[in-house]
């Protein structure tokens, strides 16, 4: 038997009912890892033809663990799923943390693939050696943690792990993702709504198998060197110091001297709070966009005022315990209870900082209690914080421009900061009624439908919500959000992921700083940072890795893990031309699917077009060409022809893919 990876995948055929295992060679892991490699892999071999519908049959639909997952590696717990999405029309791909991903390890498998309808609502059942679909007729129309819950009383015991869809994906809308853990989403490219064409409602796992790790003492030893690491610099986790440390945002903007994203002051930031932690220090500092895009946060969203009600201490007064995913010695989860106000919650999941951003900066509203309540409503029915965040800024800055009036809203007054509309829009949103339906498949949809000059405020690239980070505050957003495979994602890489990442420490040697402040707005050198990035992001993803482990700084043994786990001895440089190739395979798929870089530009006001007036980001205009431009060199794609040059396929042995994308001229 293999280290670290199962060898075989398992594929069901929903129309047939049938399931089947397959054997996957170990060169496939050695060329692809796991997660989205593996995914894309599978994906590209085996769809049938190009341009299928998303929502039919012919999507392949894959739940991939990651070739670390299972083993003692820390932040090896993340699951990829991956499909043609359907918002984007190209390659989707989303992930998600928690404990499901382990559960699929231990079925025996590192994947599962979906192909076909089911005529009725179904779900999976792996348990040990059985493998079958059950009835989900009772289980439609619940939401998931209902959902997971019947299923508990069914089966008798709840040590079974569940990722499965509410109501959002069942009704197909484009913006929907996949619950797991419950309350925890795979949210990006609408995966949720492939998950509900093909009627699956959850895919319930419980396993025996063990995953076999080459060396176990190297990873006991690997992992006490990483952890006295991470817990080092523990000074900057006090609360007075973290909430100083928290506090920086209210001025910084002023001094127009940006300190470096350093990993340590994140990793502080990280374990103490989460990713909320961040949620006044971005408004403060530009990286929170603000007002639909068209605001500033030192006078919109004010820190003092506003953000900070939403962030650090503010937030975590009401966390009951601190939760993590597989091996996480982080935790930058939490489970709140929540005693106060008109939503309360015996425990509900601790808000991310993007919807916090994206429910906070994005519509101005800065009640806690109100944020609770849509974290909880989109977690549990299963839908994208960001892009229903964004859908309901758009919506607002309609109604504020007349383009929607309040009969059309369904009577809700949509002006700027009003939480309870925005609470009952996003319930509109999630069923499907009225404005909601039109909402519910994302801004670029319901412009076109909208129209009236609306598609200026459908803040999306390709489709797809920008999440919350502005390209104005660092423009390698600015390109990344465009140069993805799937468009609009903030977990690939910017400028400042670099930092925290230490891209430049550990692929560079840091020669010299390549992304602080003053050098940031400097478009025409930041091809081999972005591509590095980029690439090595990708190694992480095939991993199963979270992202936050690598932002603990160079000092994180990415490789020395993947060697150790799997008894490879393959040299830093191998395992970077493993992520090149997966995300060539990525972008392949795009290209074969018809969706170019020309498809997934980013909506220009954030970019900079026009400049704002005021705030840390005023001035600015991103010149996203010349950054796609730099990063397309880099990578060996051409940018005019939006695909990978040939030359570049040969040399990764992406052979058959060079012949698809050159095949017809
Ligand atoms: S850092 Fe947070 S998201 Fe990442 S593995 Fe740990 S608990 Fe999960």
């Amino acid at each position: 038997m293999a280290n670290a990876y199962m060898g075989k995948i398992l594929w069901v055929d929903l129309t047939a009912g049938k399931v089947e295992f397959q054997d996957i060679p170990d060169e496939i892991y050695k060329n692809y890892l796991s997660g989205y490699g593996l995914g894309a892999k599978i994906i590209w071999d085996r769809q049938k033809g190009d341009g299928i519908d998303p929502l039919g049959p012919d999507n392949i639909l894959g739940f991939c663990s990651g070739i670390l997952t299972g083993t003692s590696a820390f932040f090896s717990g993340r699951y990829m799923v991956v499909a043609k999405s359907p918002l984007t029309l190209g390659w989707g791909d989303a992930n998600s943390g928690g404990s499901f991903s382990p559960e699929i390890k231990k079925c025996g498998v590192d994947a599962i693939f979906f192909t076909g309808i089911s005529e009725k609502p179904v779900y999976l059942l792996v348990d040990g050696d059985t493998v079958e679909l059950r009835d989900a007729s009772g289980l439609w129309g619940l939401d998931a943690v209902e959902a997971e819950a019947k299923i508990y009383e069914e089966l008798g015991s709840d040590k079974f792990k569940v990722a499965g869809i509410g109501v959002a994906g069942e009704k197909l809308s484009l913006i929907s993702g996949i619950v797991n853990d419950k309350g925890r989403i795979a949210a990006r490219s609408g995966l949720g709504a492939v998950m509900g064409s093909k009627k699956l409602k959850a895919v319930v796992l419980r396993g025996k198998s063990k995953v076999a790790v080459a060396d176990k003492k190297q990873m006991v030893e690997l992992n006490k060197k990483f952890l006295k690491h991470i817990n080092s610099g523990t000074f900057l986790e006090k609360p007075f110091l973290g909430g100083m440390l928290n506090q920086v945002g209210r001025f910084v903007w002023k001094l127009k001297v940006f300190p470096r994203d350093d990993s340590a002051a994140w990793k502080a930031i990280l374990k103490r709070y989460g990713t909320m932690g961040a949620t006044g220090l971005a408004a403060g500092n530009g990286d929170s966009p603000v007002k639909n895009w068209k605001g500033v946060g030192v006078v919109d969203f004010p820190p003092q005022k506003m953000a900070y009600k939403l962030s650090g201490e503010s937030v975590l007064a009401y966390q009951k315990k601190k939760y993590g995913c597989h091996s996480c010695p982080v935790q930058c989860g939490g489970i709140m209870e929540v005693k106060d106000g008109k939503y309360r919650y015996e425990e509900t999941h601790k808000p991310e900082y993007e919807t916090l951003s994206s429910f906070g900066s994005l519509i101005l509203q800065d009640d806690l209690n109100a944020i609770f309540k849509v974290n909880h409503e989109c977690n549990i029915h299963g839908i994208d914080s960001i892009s229903a965040g964004a859908a309901v800024a758009f919506a607002m800055e309609c109604y504020e421009q007349g383009i929607l009036s309040q009969e059309e809203v369904g009577g809700l007054d949509l002006r700027w900061g009003n939480a309870e509309a925005a609470i009952k829009l996003l319930d509109m949103i999630i069923h499907r009624e009225g404005i909601g339906d039109v909402l519910a498949d994302g801004v670029k949809r319901a412009a076109q439908k909208i129209g009236k000059g609306s598609d200026q405020f459908a803040i999306h690239a390709g489709g797809q919500e920008l999440p919350m980070h502005d390209p104005r505050y660092d423009p390698g957003f600015g390109a990344h959000y465009a140069v993805e495979p799937t468009p609009g994602r903030h977990t690939i890489s910017s400028l400042s992921f670099a930092e925290l990442l230490e891209t430049d420490v550990r692929f560079f040697g840091k020669k010299k700083p390549m992304t602080t402040y003053s050098e940031r707005y400097n478009y025409n050198n930041k091809g081999p940072i972005m591509a590095k990035s980029s690439t090595f992001v990708q190694v992480l993803n095939g991993a199963g890795l979270c992202m936050f482990g690598a932002q603990m700084g160079a000092k994180a043994p990415i490789f020395q893990y993947l060697n150790t786990a799997t008894g490879w001895s393959l040299s830093d440089d191998e395992y970077m031309e493993i992520g090149e190739r997966i995300q060539n395979l990525r972008i392949a798929y795009n290209v074969r699917e018809g969706v170019t870089i020309k498809d997934t530009q980013i909506n220009r006001r954030a970019l900079g077009e026009p400049p704002l007036e005021k705030g840390p980001n005023a001035g600015i205009t991103v010149d996203s060409e010349a950054l796609c431009r730099s990063y397309y060199k880099e990578m060996g794609w051409d940018y005019d022809a939006g695909k990978p040059t040939e030359k570049k396929l040969e040399q990764l042995g992406l052979i058959d893919v060079k012949d698809k994308l050159y095949s017809a001229g």
